[in-house]
């Protein structure tokens, strides 16, 4: 590829830095515009989800790139979900059938720092605190506003990727000037980020390798471990109603629900009203775009996409896949942008699609499901079957976190499982119950063998 052709990328975020560092691999020169100041040299605001659940297809173009032993050094590994009863009884499931299957908690702003020091060693040019405003599509000119000196000015490049995030400035402009059709589903939840702080010797004051759950039906609180010996906290409840966020406006209205429902959390949890207050309450919402892309000269990418809720920890994960799935585009098509991006977008839309389902559903799972023991039963069979039916049975959520297989099949073939789990428990009290000779025929009957790809 010519080092003259020029990219810009809009938002150094986790897409956005890792996408930059494929494209420098390639020999295109890439500069990214960032709104925000660069976080290596300066504090991001607290209450912005501080570490994530890194799974296996976000993992894949780490490794890619080369970056995965330096991304190992950031990592806790999860193997499962703690859960945390009423009466704060521990209940470990794992999330895989073997030691492997893992997922990991990293910090959002070390994996961000370490994608940019690696594309700017790639010979990336990222430029801070520059805002995209708008895009002239007809001239592929973004309008751009220096957030230190307030300038105004204007840059043309093409093509041009977004990749900033949920609130796209470059999809809104689609909107304004092209006419695209987006629609934002928000949930009536929000959320906030809190801590528990690390022990005086620094260690972890709750099981280090797990994800906790606080699962209380309607709402639940979650934790996820920091390698400084904290664990950072969210709480995710309705906006409005009782309970909600709204009706915690008062710190005795807070301690009571929290001492209610958390209240050995609540005791691990000393900055609970100052965090509270003081973080902002986040919004989730899932984005449905008509269109990724605008002839051979924008991509839309990412959260800027295809912005989903949490609930799978699939966001970043799903974004890195992009990247990978964009770099496979541009080698089997060279830099001929218009079918790069048609291509991309005709086999990534049904995989986003499948996964913003499958996050929402996922939030019911977390914070009501798990509760139930049924749940664990068809968790546990669903392990049997993988083990006894590998080439055909794999759990929804193991199809999700821990192989490549696309979004959307994964979803097809998670809702036959499940009618075929729920045939075999409908008169079985334990796993010893089960007729696993019907299981055989069921599952050969209806489930065709699938196609795991040698790179895992
Ligand atoms: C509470 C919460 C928990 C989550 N947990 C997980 C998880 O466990 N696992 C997981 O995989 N995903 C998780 N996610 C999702 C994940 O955070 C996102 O999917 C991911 O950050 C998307 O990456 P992105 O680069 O597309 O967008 P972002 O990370 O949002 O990056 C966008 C970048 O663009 C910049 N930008 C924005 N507007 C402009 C502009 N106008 N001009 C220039 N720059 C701009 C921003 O400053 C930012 O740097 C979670 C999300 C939330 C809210």
């Amino acid at each position: 590829m010519s080092a003259e052709k020029h990219i810009a990328l809009v938002g150094a975020g986790l897409a956005g830095s890792l996408l930059a560092i494929f494209l420098a691999r390639r020999g295109f020169r890439v500069s990214v515009y960032e709104r925000r100041p660069d976080m290596r040299r300066h504090a991001i605001p607290a209450g912005r989800s501080i570490n994530l659940a890194l799974a296996h297809r976000g993992i894949r173009p780490l490794k890619l790139v080369g970056l995965l032993e330096e991304v190992q050094k950031l990592l806790i590994p999860m193997p499962g979900r703690m859960l945390h009863d009423e009466h704060d009884q521990l209940t470990f499931t794992p999330y895989g059938r073997t030691p492997t299957e893992v997922i990991h908690s990293v910090s959002r702003p070390g994996l961000n720092a370490l994608l940019m020091d690696a594309a700017e060693a790639a010979g990336v040019e990222i430029l801070f605190r520059q805002r995209c405003d708008h895009v002239d599509f007809e001239t592929v000119t973004l309008h751009l506003t220096d957030e230190s000196s307030r300038r105004e000015y204007t840059i043309r490049a093409k093509p041009v990727i977004a990749t900033d995030g949920g609130g796209s400035a470059v999809r809104q402009a689609m909107v304004n000037r092209l006419g695209i059709k987006v629609t934002e589903d928000i949930l009536p939840h929000g959320y906030k980020e809190l801590s528990i702080p690390a022990g005086k010797n620094g260690e972890h004051r709750m099981e280090r390798e797990a994800l906790h759950i606080w699962p209380r039906g309607g709402y639940m609180l979650i934790a996820l471990p920091n390698l400084d010996g904290s664990f950072t906290v969210t709480l995710f409840l309705a906006r409005e109603g009782e309970p909600g966020l709204g009706a915690l406006q008062k710190p005795q209205a807070l301690l009571a629900f929290f001492g209610k429902h958390f209240p050995n959390a609540c005791k691990l949890i000393p900055g609970l009203q100052d965090e509270f207050y003081q973080h902002p309450t986040g919004v989730m919402s899932t984005v449905h775009s008509s269109s990724w892309h605008v002839q051979d000269k924008v991509l839309l990418l990412g959260d800027a996409a295809h912005a989903i809720v949490p609930f799978h920890g699939q966001g970043m994960n799903c974004a890195f896949e992009d990247c990978l799935i964009l770099d496979q585009c541009i080698e089997s098509q060279g830099d001929d942008w218009e079918k790069v991006f048609a291509e991309f977008e005709r086999r990534r839309r049904p995989d986003a699609e499948a996964i913003a389902e499958m996050a929402l559903e996922n939030y019911v799972e977390m914070r009501d499901t798990v509760r139930d023991p049924k749940f664990h039963l068809q968790k546990q069979l669903g392990f049997l079957l993988e083990e006894l039916h590998p080439e055909r049975f794999i759990p929804r959520y193991s199809m999700v976190m821990f192989h490549p297989i696309p979004y959307a099949a994964a979803q097809q073939r998670g809702a036959v499982q499940t009618e075929i789990l729920e045939t075999l428990l409908r008169r079985a009290e334990s796993i010893a119950d089960v007729d696993l000779a019907l299981a055989a025929r069921l599952i050969r009957e209806r489930l065709a063998p699938i196609r795991l790809s040698a790179e895992r």
